[in-house]
Parts: C-alpha cells; sequence; structure tokens
C-alpha cells in the first residue's frame, strides 16, 4: 500500500483512552476514525466503573445518613431495608445522561467518523471489519482490560461476578466475600468489615475483602 490512507489516525476502543485520543485528534484537523466494539462509546469508566461506583457510593453515603439522622440533632427515621432495582436503576440513569457526552453524535460532531464493530489487523496500516478494509497512517489500540477469573482453585465452578455485574444487580446480596484490593476493594461501600475498617457508608451488608494482589498474585507466575 502507498501513502493514500483513508484516515490519518485510527483508534480501536472508544473508552476513556480512545476517546480522549479521537477528541484531540478530530479537533486538531486529523481525518479520525475511532471503532469499538460494544453498541455503545464510552467503556469501563462509564458503564463498569468511575460512574456506576461513584453513583452507588453516593446512594450508600445517603442511607447511612438517613440510618444515622438522630446523630445530626435530627429526628430519628425507621428506614426500610435497600430495595437495590431502584439503585441499579438510578446507576443506569446516571450512566444514560453521561453517555450523550460519550456517544457516536458528539464525536461525530467533533469531526471524528465512528465505527462500531470489532476489527482485525491485515497488515500495519489497514484493519478488516465487516468485510470491508480500512486503512490509516496511525492507530491507537486502546481496548483497555476485562476482568478475569483468576486462577484460584474452585472458583470456575463458584458462581462469582465482577464489576461488569455489580451494579446492576436487581436485589442486594446478603453477605459478600470480595477478591480484590483497589479499585473494587472501594465496595466496601456496601458495608466493608473484614479489613478491619467499619465502613460508615455502606447498605449494612456484611463484606469480608481478600487482598487479591498480596494473596494470590503468585498464581500467575
Ligand atoms: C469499579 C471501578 C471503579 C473505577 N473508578 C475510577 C475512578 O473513580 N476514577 C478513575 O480515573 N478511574 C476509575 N476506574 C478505572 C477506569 O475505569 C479505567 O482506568 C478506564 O476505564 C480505562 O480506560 P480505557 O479506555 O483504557 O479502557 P476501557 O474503558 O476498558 O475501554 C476500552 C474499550 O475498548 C473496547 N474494545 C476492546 N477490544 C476491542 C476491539 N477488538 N475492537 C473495538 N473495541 C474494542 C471495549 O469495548 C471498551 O469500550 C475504575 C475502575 C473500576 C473497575
Amino acid at each position: 500500500m502507498g501513502n493514500n490512507f483513508e484516515y490519518d489516525m485510527g483508534i480501536i476502543g472508544g473508552g476513556a483512552a480512545g476517546l480522549t485520543v479521537a477528541s484531540g485528534s478530530a479537533q486538531l484537523g486529523a481525518k479520525t476514525l475511532l471503532i469499538e466494539k460494544e453498541q455503545e462509546l464510552g467503556g469501563d469508566c462509564l458503564h463498569f466503573g468511575c460512574v456506576p461506583s461513584k453513583t452507588l457510593i453516593k446512594s450508600a453515603h445517603v442511607y447511612h445518613l438517613m440510618k444515622t439522622s438522630s446523630a445530626y440533632g435530627l429526628p430519628t427515621v425507621d428506614v426500610p431495608p435497600v430495595d437495590f432495582a431502584k439503585v441499579s436503576d438510578r446507576i443506569r440513569g446516571v450512566v444514560a445522561k453521561i453517555q450523550k457526552h460519550d456517544s457516536e453524535e458528539r464525536f461525530c460532531g467533533l469531526g471524528a467518523k465512528v465505527l462500531f464493530g470489532d476489527a482485525r489487523f491485515t497488515d500495519e496500516h489497514t484493519i478488516e471489519m465487516d468485510g470491508k478494509r480500512i486503512s490509516a497512517k496511525n492507530w491507537v489500540i486502546a481496548t483497555g482490560s476485562s476482568p478475569i477469573a483468576p486462577p484460584i482453585p474452585g472458583l470456575v465452578e463458584t458462581p462469582h461476578i465482577t464489576n461488569k455485574e455489580i451494579f446492576y444487580m436487581d436485589r442486594l446480596p446478603k453477605a459478600m466475600i470480595v477478591l480484590g484490593a483497589e479499585p473494587v476493594e472501594r465496595l466496601g461501600h456496601f458495608n466493608a468489615d473484614g479489613a478491619g475498617t467499619q465502613n460508615d457508608h455502606g447498605f449494612g451488608q456484611p463484606i469480608h475483602i481478600e487482598d487479591l494482589f498480596v494473596r494470590y498474585m503468585g498464581c500467575f507466575g
């Protein structure tokens, strides 16, 4: 292939990193293509990380304040248990609001072309997607990371969830064991006590936290 590339900049992955590159590149006038394999842009931060976790922390904090109102000189309130389906609905609502800022329309408006699909490289400048080849002078691979089930004996057979599911549960589990420290340890806002610290912003569920890195990193060789 000569130097007649269709795009100056191709980006694979529409998470925080890919969106930042796409925005900068398009606004600087480079012909920019952004490819995302999911149906929406935003990646982990919007859908399974920063945004849902901070929204959940806010709900947990407000619930805690309701339960401890007398400590603030306020009337005591009889607080019913949390209906987590409603908390999840609120999280979905907040994500949907922010989705507008991470939308195809917004990035097209900035001058980038956005395509949804799974790309594969055919050479250093060319990808193939849906039977079509697309070339770019430069490619940025911003495909992020995904949760894994680490090689802990018995884990695969044991029902478990990750940050992909936890914010969208339809009910609050009676108790939880959290494997992993940062950032999932922050899920202690369900109410952590395993690490010797009583989290005071929680929903009141017992949680035990194991620091996966310290205890199990050896498993990765
Ligand atoms: C619970 C939790 C809370 C967090 N809280 C914070 C916080 O408060 N503040 C903070 O700064 N960070 C936080 N993080 C970290 C933050 O979410 C990540 O640092 C950030 O999402 C990384 O962005 P990224 O673009 O590198 O990857 P990702 O967000 O993973 O995006 C990668 C994108 O690439 C796409 N992709 C993958 N493969 C392909 C392919 N072959 N073709 C096309 N597209 C593909 C994926 O679908 C995804 O959309 C948190 C993370 C978690 C799990």
